[in-house]
């Protein structure tokens, strides 16, 4: 029989969780910095890869077989799992950017979502846009169900209820099915899986000990995608849009606190007056 870890660290293991979570946070905030029409994705990861590194910590995107970058960039059509290289960024690109960083052991793993302006297509714009904040506030009601939720099962509820309750008249945005969250710890994938939709199995306990990558992949039309022929990148079969937000969140004795948050998740969370507690 296999020797399988415990999805529940210990309160020692949360605080080590802590640093690569904020190193996470600040490469992301680098690569943002940088993101301007003109800019290549290669650039982009090139500074998330410099400050990774200036911390002392390694890029755990780099250790999955077969990745050799540091970011994921998933532009327009692209949902999730672009790789960066010479794509010059335009006017009006809607950009997904994943990232995270092991330090000492331990991984952090969060995404972001950023819409450039286009004085000469406000329309799509703000569709875009639109698709970002419902894609990224759906991942904050699903951290925010985390924290009184009996079962993992609730957090994926929350998040489609949300995207359901936000999507346009014109049609209700499309899910990904295929791609999850996950639990993270020594490993940046970890159990269990962590749906972002309704399922039948109420799945884990939430217990103090428990910490999770809460993604939702969100498109403006239908959710079906294919994998392009570079291998990696995750594509929209009807050409839609993409969004993909990211944190990763622990529970504590305490209540809930998003690793990858420099506020520890205050500002999103507070909508859903949720209140996040430090790790002490
Ligand atoms: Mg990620
Ligand atoms: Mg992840």
């Amino acid at each position: 029989m296999a020797l399988r870890r415990s999805i529940y660290k210990s309160p020692a293991q949360l605080r080590a969780m802590v640093e690569p979570g904020l190193i996470t946070a600040a490469a992301l905030e680098a690569a943002r910095a940088l993101v301007a029409p003109g800019v290549t994705t290669l650039e982009l990861d090139a500074a998330a890869s410099a400050l990774i590194t200036a911390r002392g910590a390694k890029s755990n995107f780099q250790m999955v077989r077969g990745y050799r970058h540091t970011i994921c960039s998933s532009v327009n059509e692209e949902v999730v799992h672009g790789i960066p290289g010479d794509r010059v960024l335009a006017a009006g690109d809607i950009l997904s950017i994943d990232a995270g960083a092991e330090f000492k052991g331990w991984n952090g793993d969060s995404a972001f979502t950023i819409v450039l302006p286009d004085d000469e297509r406000p329309d799509v714009v703000a569709e875009r846009q639109r698709l970002s904040d419902v894609t990224e506030g759906s991942m904050w009601a699903g951290i925010a169900a985390l924290a009184t939720a009996k079962h993992i099962g609730e957090v994926g509820t929350a998040i489609q209820s949300y995207i359901e309750a936000n999507s346009p008249a014109s049609g209700t945005y499309g899910i990904l099915r295929e791609y999850v969250g996950h639990g993270i710890g020594r490993k940046m994938h970890e159990s269990p899986s962590v749906f972002n939709y309704r399922v039948p199995d109420p799945g884990p306990e939430v217990r103090p000990g428990l910490v999770l990558a809460i993604e939702p992949m969100v498109v403006i039309g239908d959710q079906a995608t294919f994998v392009e022929d570079d291998g990696w990148t995750v594509s929209t079969v009807d050409g839609t849009a993409g969004s993909h937000w990211e944190h990763s969140v622990a529970v504590h004795d305490d209540g809930i606190w998003v690793l990858t948050a420099p506020d520890g998740g205050a500002a999103g969370l507070a909508p859903f007056g949720v209140t996040p507690r430090a790790i002490a």
